[in-house]
């Protein structure tokens, strides 16, 4: 199948919910699947689900649909689930425990392997399975264990420091709990995941619309 160099970010956000519902399908011993069984379940309209698969050269028979096994083995090679990846986390707080509770792992091959802190009661403990280092190992972790991406848990005040230790250890995505924007080079990728912000929005969107048949929202009211 062909290069995944050029393809848009909105696709490539919905590889992971597709990848999904193919291995559900793989495990429910489903051979095939149309881009019309896929759009329902997955709630995607099934032109975009065919835009996005020939971006990869996966194109559907017509009458037969796709091959799900070789889907599958192509988007769990894209999302580099065909090998497990190590995470690290920074900051070992409330989020930071619980991001250490959840199993990562479970059904997607990544876990947390390291996370780092500086308060000194946490640091040298094992939590939830995971060890705690001091930020001052950070660097030689990170190398040693080949890890490229964290998950930024600290309080917001420290959260500009922490990238830019992090940036200089060579990570190079950023997973960001903390409500603030943080500065990153060309180079790194951040995803926030503000969720104060989204419930926020959520509580905001409940009071404000309603969808209408398409599923599009439409402005209710602005009191
Ligand atoms: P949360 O925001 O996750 O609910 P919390 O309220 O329990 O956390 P915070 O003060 O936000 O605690 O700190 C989160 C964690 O980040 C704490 O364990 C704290 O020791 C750690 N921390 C604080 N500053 C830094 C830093 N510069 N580098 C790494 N870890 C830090």
């Amino acid at each position: 199948m062909g290069s995944t160099n050029t393809i848009p970010k909105a696709t490539a956000k919905r590889l992971p919910i597709y990848y999904r519902y193919l291995r559900y399908l793989h495990e429910d011993g489903k051979e095939r699947v149309s881009s019309t069984e896929l759009s329902e379940a997955v709630k995607v309209d099934s032109a975009t689900i065919r835009r996005d698969f020939s971006y990869f050269g996966a194109l559907g028979k017509r009458g037969y649909g796709y091959d799900v096994e070789n889907l599958m083995h192509f988007f769990s090679k894209t999302l580099k689930q065909d090998r497990l990846t190590n995470v690290a986390l920074i900051g070992v707080g409330n989020l930071g425990h619980a991001l250490l509770n959840y199993n990562f792992h479970q059904g997607n091959n990544m876990r947390i392997s390291a996370a780092f802190d500086i308060n000194k009661e946490i640091v040298g403990t094992i939590q939830s399975g995971v060890p705690v280092y001091p930020m001052e190992d950070m660097v030689q972790q990170l190398k040693m264990q080949q890890i490229d991406v964290v998950m930024l848990t600290v309080p917001t005040s420290a959260a500009q420091d922490a990238t830019n230790n992090l940036v200089e250890a060579g990570v190079k995505g950023i997973l960001n709990f903390t409500p603030i924007r943080i500065s990153v080079p060309e180079n790194v990728r951040v995803q926030n995941v503000d969720l104060a912000n989204e419930l926020q929005t959520l509580i905001y969107f409940i009071d404000h619309y309603k969808a209408d048949s398409d599923g599009e929202d439409i402005l209710l009211s602005l009191d």
